[in-house]
C-alpha cells in the first residue's frame, strides 16, 4: 500500500500528461493546417525526389504531411534573378508543370485548388491541397498578361518581388544593401496598376519580400487584404525581412494576416554570426559541396546534415519560433497571424522543427501558452482561409 501511494504521484502525472499529448493532437488533427509558403517544387527541379512519397531527405512529402497534420500547402513558385526576360516566367512554368505532374500522379492524394471553397472541398475529400504562390515579381517579366497566365493556371499569391527588385517595386534586400543605386522606392505607377490588376483577379498580394516603402505603397493602393507568406517580428530580431511593429499595426487594419517563417535567422538575432562561425570552421568542405552542386544553399543543406551535432548547436530553440507568434498575437490580434514555414527553403530551423512532422509541436506550445482551440484553428489555418476568401471572393 505504502509502495502505491509512493507511487500514486507518479502514475497522475504520467495519466495527465498522456491526456495532455491526446488532446493537443486531437485539436491539432482537427484543425485545418495551411502552411503559406515551401520551396520543395525549385528544389524538385534539382533533386527530383517524389514527394508523393516518404522521403529522408526534405521537409514535406504527402506522407509526413498526414503524419503532421498539414492539409494543405503554398507552394512556392520561385526562380532566382539570374532569370529575367525570356527565361523567369517560363522557369515559374516549368515548376507548375512539376505540381501539376505531382497531382496527375497521385490524383487520389492531392488536388489543385484556388479559392477558400476548393479548399475546403479538398480537406473534406481527404486530399491534400495544393495551392500555388509565385515568390518574386521578375517572374511576370513586366506582363499582364502573364499574370493573367500564371492566374489561370492557379496563382493564389504573388509576392511582388524576391531580394532583387523589379523595374516596378523595391525590395527589402535591395532597400538595405543597394539603396543609394536605387532609380526609385517603392511602388511606381506600373506597379499600381499591377497591384489594382491583381486586386481585379482575386490574387492575394504577399508583402513578405517587398522593402519598407513598397509596404506601405501598397497598402495605399490596395481595395484586399494582403498578407506577408513567410516573415517574422522585426522587434524580436531586426532583419529587413521581418516586419516592425508599425509594418504589423497596419497590416492588421488592411485584414491582413502575417505567417510566422520558421528559417532561423529570421527567428533568432544570433543565428547568423553563429551560423558564419560554423561555415567558417567547415569552408573547405563547404567549397568543395558548392563545386558538386552549383549551388550555395543545397551545399549548405548538406554541409549542415553532414555534421549534424554540431549543426544543431547553432539552431534557437522552439520557444523563440513560438514567441514571434505569441508577439505579433498580442500586438495585433490573433485574427491575423499564421504559418508560413519556409520549409525547405532554408538550412536551418529551431531545434526541434526539423519537417512537417513537427507541427503539432505548435499547437501543443499555444495550448500551454493559454490559446484556445478556436485560437489555435485560426492560427493554422483558419486566418488564411479568411483572407484567401476576402481576395477571391468565394
Ligand atoms: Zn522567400
Amino acid at each position: 500500500m505504502k509502495k502505491l501511494l509512493l507511487f500514486l504521484p507518479l502514475l497522475l502525472f504520467t495519466t495527465i500528461t498522456a491526456y495532455a499529448q491526446q488532446d493537443t493532437m486531437l485539436i491539432h488533427q482537427r484543425a485545418i493546417l495551411i502552411d503559406t509558403h515551401n520551396d520543395v517544387l525549385s528544389n524538385e527541379q534539382i533533386n527530383h525526389l517524389d514527394i508523393g512519397k516518404l522521403q529522408t531527405e526534405g521537409q514535406l512529402d504527402l506522407v509526413r504531411a498526414k503524419a503532421g497534420g498539414l492539409d494543405g500547402q503554398v507552394f512556392s513558385i520561385w526562380c532566382g534573378p539570374e532569370y529575367g526576360k525570356g527565361t523567369a516566367f517560363r522557369y515559374a512554368n516549368r515548376e507548375i508543370d512539376s505540381l501539376y505532374a505531382l497531382i496527375n500522379r497521385y490524383p487520389d492524394k492531392i488536388v489543385l485548388v484556388r479559392n477558400s471553397s476548393e479548399l475546403l472541398k479538398a480537406v473534406a475529400d481527404k486530399k491534400f491541397a495544393a495551392l500555388i504562390g509565385v515568390e518574386g515579381g521578375h517572374m511576370i517579366e513586366d506582363r499582364m498578361d502573364y499574370i493573367d497566365s500564371l492566374h489561370n493556371r492557379g496563382m493564389c499569391y504573388l509576392t511582388l518581388t524576391w531580394n532583387n527588385s523589379t523595374s516596378w517595386a523595391t525590395s527589402a534586400y535591395e532597400e538595405r544593401f543597394k539603396h543609394d543605386s536605387l532609380k526609385f522606392h517603392g511602388l511606381t505607377d506600373y506597379g499600381r496598376q499591377i497591384v489594382h490588376h491583381l486586386n481585379d483577379l482575386g490574387v492575394m498580394i504577399d508583402l513578405s519580400h517587398p522593402s519598407e516603402q513598397t509596404f506601405y505603397d501598397v497598402l495605399a493602393t490596395t481595395n484586399k487584404p494582403v498578407i506577408a507568406s513567410h516573415s517574422c517580428a522585426y522587434a524580436l530580431n531586426p532583419h529587413q525581412r521581418n516586419l516592425k511593429d508599425a509594418q504589423l499595426k497596419a497590416l492588421a487594419k488592411n485584414g491582413g494576416v502575417v505567417f510566422v517563417n520558421f528559417y532561423s535567422g529570421f527567428v533568432d538575432s544570433t543565428y547568423a554570426k553563429k551560423a558564419a562561425v560554423f561555415r567558417h570552421k567547415h569552408k573547405a568542405q563547404l567549397d568543395s559541396l558548392i563545386n558538386i552542386y552549383h549551388d550555395e544553399d543545397l551545399a549548405n543543406d548538406r554541409l549542415y546534415a553532414l555534421y549534424r551535432a554540431e549543426s544543431n548547436e547553432v539552431r534557437p530553440p522552439l520557444s523563440l519560433l513560438i514567441k514571434h507568434i505569441d508577439y505579433i498575437a498580442k500586438l495585433i490580434g490573433v485574427d491575423h497571424v499564421g504559418i508560413g514555414s519556409d520549409f525547405d527553403g532554408a538550412e536551418s530551423y529551431p531545434q526541434g522543427m526539423d519537417d512537417v512532422t513537427d507541427y503539432p509541436k505548435i499547437t501543443a506550445a499555444l495550448l500551454r501558452l493559454g490559446y484556445s482551440e478556436k485560437d489555435i484553428d485560426k492560427i493554422l489555418g483558419g486566418n488564411f482561409i479568411r483572407v484567401l476568401k476576402a481576395n477571391t471572393g468565394k
